[in-house]
This record gives structure tokens, C-alpha cells and sequence, in this order.
């Protein structure tokens, strides 16, 4: 692993010289550049371009070098706005994406095929992996630009801090989400890069979803807030619900095992533990 300051993913021949000198023989490419909803929204043209570039170095140079197995993290966000829920492997490109994230998600595709296309012509084992919204330890705490459960873990955290009446929740709270802690993702990881290889892509996620004023409460209760919950309507709401057919990880012998309060519980504790240094 290398950090961004240590290997430029974007930059072709950083990426190069550093396969030529490694040589890995498994690569799990889970660097992108992410964000909540209003990040999407905001740097369109770094969120398509950097994750496309990042993705086309990696996976071109772990071919070209030997590399025996590379899995690619897509996301969620991949499948249409209006796909069937819970969202089966199959319903990829079977109609218009949510443009909150398109850019995204148009980069994401682009990987998926990147693999699907480097398989078939050049025999590469490269597989994918879709995950649903990940949460946990060492997640991206900005107010404006991370997702929506560590941006509600540390608004209601700082409400009850400040003793303040009311904390807000963006949107109108009805869409709904699901949220799979990074250890469960990790470990999905894992089972994949030794069981499977084959050029469809894989769903992973909880199989459950909630809706957002509901995940406020679940953290407000974990923080112990007392407050009241307020929905402010202007912000975007994004999809309405984006919830994964979990079927076919669960036929490979994979379910998740980490509940959302725990997951949250323990996110809050890293968070707490952390105050000098979350983003
Ligand atoms: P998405 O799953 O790609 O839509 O990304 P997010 O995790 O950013 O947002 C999920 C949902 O949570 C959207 O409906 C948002 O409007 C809602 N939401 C509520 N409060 C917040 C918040 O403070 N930050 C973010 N990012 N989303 C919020």
C-alpha cells in the first residue's frame, strides 16, 4: 500500500515505475476519489477524471506486469436511478443514472468494462466488486463533503456538545439507504480474491436498508443526543432508494455479519478516540 503523497494513481508513469519495481502479484484497487451528494454534485470534472484515470493506470499496469489478480471496487451508485430494488448484477446500463453522481458512476462503469475487456482479450483475472454506502473507522468526517453517516455522527456529536436544541438532517429523510461497515466489506474482499473469477460483477452489501431520518435516530441514540431532528428540504435527496440483491455473494458462502448499531457504536468510539485526528 502507498499512500496518495508517496504514488500519484492519476499520473501513468508513477504508476508504472511502481508496478515495475513491486511487481504484486494481487492488487485490490480500492483508491478513488469519493464523496457524499453534494461533493458529487460540486466537482463533477474531478470526480469523472481522476477515477478514471486512477483506475485505467492501475489495471493496465498490473496487467501489463504480471499481476495474477486485481479486484476492482465499483459502487452502488453504478446501476439506474430507477433499477428494481433490491438491485440485481443485471440491471447495469438498463437505463439513466442518478445525476447527482453520474460522473461517478460513469467512471466506475468504465472500470468494470476496463476488467470485463482485459479478461476477455488478454485472459487477465480481474474481477469486480460492487459495494453499497460504506461506513466505519477511519472514515471521511467532513461536514460538507463525506457521506451521509459519518457527516451525521459528527453534526449530532458537536449538537450535543454545544447543548443545541436541534440538529439537521439533509433532505426530506425518506430515502433509503444501506450501510455496510468496512470490516464486512474487507472481508468480502478477501473471499472474493480467493473463490471467485469470472467476468460478471458481485454485489456486496447488508441485503436491509433504512431510511434516513431513521439512521438519524440510530446515531442520535448512539451519541445520546437529546435534541430534535430537523429536515431541511432544500438539500437533495438523491436516489430514492439504492438497496443491493445481495443473492449471488451469498450463493459464493459471503453474508455480512457486523449490525448497523454496532457498527455504529464502534465507528462513534474511533471517532471519539480520534478527535485530533478524523478529516
Ligand atoms: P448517496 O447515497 O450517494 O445519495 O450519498 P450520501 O451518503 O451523501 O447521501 C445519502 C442521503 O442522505 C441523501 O438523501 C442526503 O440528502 C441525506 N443526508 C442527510 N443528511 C446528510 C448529510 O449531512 N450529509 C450527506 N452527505 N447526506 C445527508
Amino acid at each position: 500500500m502507498r499512500s496518495r503523497r508517496e504514488l500519484d494513481l492519476t499520473s501513468q508513469a508513477a504508476v508504472d515505475a511502481f508496478f515495475e519495481t513491486e511487481q504484486p502479484e494481487y492488487v485490490v484497487l480500492a483508491a478513488a476519489k469519493v464523496g457524499g451528494i453534494r461533493a458529487n454534485n460540486t466537482y463533477p470534472a474531478e470526480f469523472i477524471r481522476d477515477n478514471l484515470a486512477m483506475q485505467t493506470n492501475v489495471i493496465h499496469s498490473a496487467w501489463a506486469h504480471g499481476t495474477n489478480k486485481l479486484l476492482f471496487l465499483g459502487s452502488s451508485c453504478i446501476y439506474p436511478k430507477h433499477a428494481p430494488q433490491p438491485m440485481p448484477e443485471d440491471s447495469l446500463l438498463t437505463g439513466p443514472l442518478e445525476p447527482t453522481n453520474e460522473w461517478y458512476a460513469v467512471a466506475k462503469i468504465a472500470g468494470i468494462k476496463m476488467c470485463q475487456a482485459y479478461r476477455k482479450q488478454y485472459g487477465f483475472d480481474a474481477i469486480s466488486l460492487m459495494p453499497t454506502n460504506l461506513y466505519g473507522p477511519g472514515d471521511n468526517f467532513d461536514l460538507k463533503n463525506s457521506h451521509v453517516l459519518p457527516a451525521l455522527l459528527r453534526r449530532i456529536h458537536e449538537a450535543k456538545q454545544a447543548q443545541q436544541p436541534e440538529v439537521v438532517v439533509w433532505g426530506s429523510g425518506t430515502p433509503r439507504r444501506e450501510f455496510l461497515h468496512v470490516d464486512d466489506l474487507a472481508d468480502a474482499a478477501v473471499t472474493l480474491m480467493a473463490n471467485y473469477s469470472r467476468p460478471e460483477i458481485v454485489n456486496v452489501g447488508v441485503g436491509e436498508d433504512i431510511s434516513i431520518l431513521e439512521l438519524a435516530e440510530l446515531v442520535r441514540d448512539v451519541v445520546g443526543y437529546e435534541g430534535k431532528l430537523v429536515l431541511d428540504r432544500d438539500k437533495p435527496d438523491g436516489t430514492p432508494r439504492k438497496l443491493l440483491d445481495v443473492s449471488r455473494i451469498n450463493d459464493i458462502g459471503w453474508r455480512a455479519r457486523i449490525s448497523l448499531k454496532d457498527g455504529i457504536e464502534e465507528t462513534y468510539r474511533w471517532f471519539l478516540d480520534h478527535q485530533d485526528q478524523y478529516r
